[in-house]
């Protein structure tokens, strides 16, 4: 249960942790991300605040991403992103984030083979570096893959200076394994603000949101993951779907046949970008 956000939560208090180290030995003043709770006191999560608010807010994701993209536009600013393909086109882009994992990225990757889809992969710097295997299997696959922070972090919530280093450390990692800069970029939970998206075209990225989140992170079961990603799709779609959670495994096959029967086209976000 709630996995990912678990990842999420232990990788943003051990980073917590590391930048306290980092910041009181430096000498500076103390910037401590102080509102996260220590995973390992959390006894009941019924009775816990950061999973009762994380529950109610699946499946906010894309309004408020549009919400950021009206503010954007209303005060001048064009950041380097991607919130969708072509809507005259019946293309759409199916994107696996959180991973590699070693149990299930191949169980994926074998699925995708067997119903001839290519998809787009957003990787954790640290996973990709301990499981180079893997990403070198998705792109074997004709898969294409992006950069999903080192540790996976919120970035609006860390001192700016690390910011470029999360980035930038997933980067270097993807950079080994596959032989070149990746372009692509997807931030933790699509939280970002300006400075992340100006940090991101520095460093060469596309930003890369989505239009569909059936937030199946959080185990709601196979039909609604299937229902809230049907129900949603239209032209130009990116699905946001993650690597690690068994139940998306389980409905994958029937999720990729229904979207075919239904006419779509999967393209990489990469031939997503080529398209525009
Ligand atoms: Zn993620």
């Amino acid at each position: 249960m709630y996995h990912s956000l678990m990842r999420k939560l232990i990788a943003v208090t051990a980073f917590a942790a590391v930048l306290c180290a980092t910041q009181a030995g430096a000498g500076v003043q103390k910037h401590v991300v102080h509102h996260y709770a220590d995973p390992m006191k959390i006894v009941k999560k019924e009775n816990d605040n950061y999973w009762r608010n994380a529950r109610e807010t699946v499946y906010q994701t894309v309004p408020n991403l549009l919400a950021t993209r009206k503010s954007e536009l209303e005060r001048g600013l064009a950041h380097a992103k991607l919130m969708h393909g072509d809507v005259e086109k019946k293309q759409i882009a199916l994107t696996f984030d959180d991973g590699p994992h070693p149990s299930y990225t191949p169980k994926i990757l074998e699925i995708l083979r067997r119903y001839h889809v290519k998809a787009t992969f957003f990787l954790v710097g640290e996973l990709a570096e301990k499981y180079p295997r893997l990403v070198k299997a998705e792109l074997g696959g004709g898969h294409c893959v992006g950069n999903h922070t080192y540790h996976h972090v919120n970035l609006t919530q860390i001192p700016s200076v690390y910011v470029a280093a999360e980035i930038k450390a997933c980067g270097a990692v993807l950079n080994n394994i596959i032989g070149r800069p990746p372009h692509l970029f997807r931030p933790p939970g699509g939280d970002y603000n300006d400075q992340v998206a100006r940090v991101a075209e520095a460093l060469g990225y596309n930003i890369v949101l989505w239009t569909d989140d059936p937030a199946d992170y959080a185990n709601p079961g196979e039909k609604l993951i299937e229902q809230r990603t049907l129900d949603k799709i239209d032209n130009g779609g990116i699905i946001l779907i993650h690597d690690g959670i068994q139940q998306t495994i389980n409905i994958l096959p029937k999720l990729l046949q229904e979207l075919k029967d239904k006419g779509c086209e999967f393209v990489t976000v990469d031939q997503m970008l080529r398209n525009r």
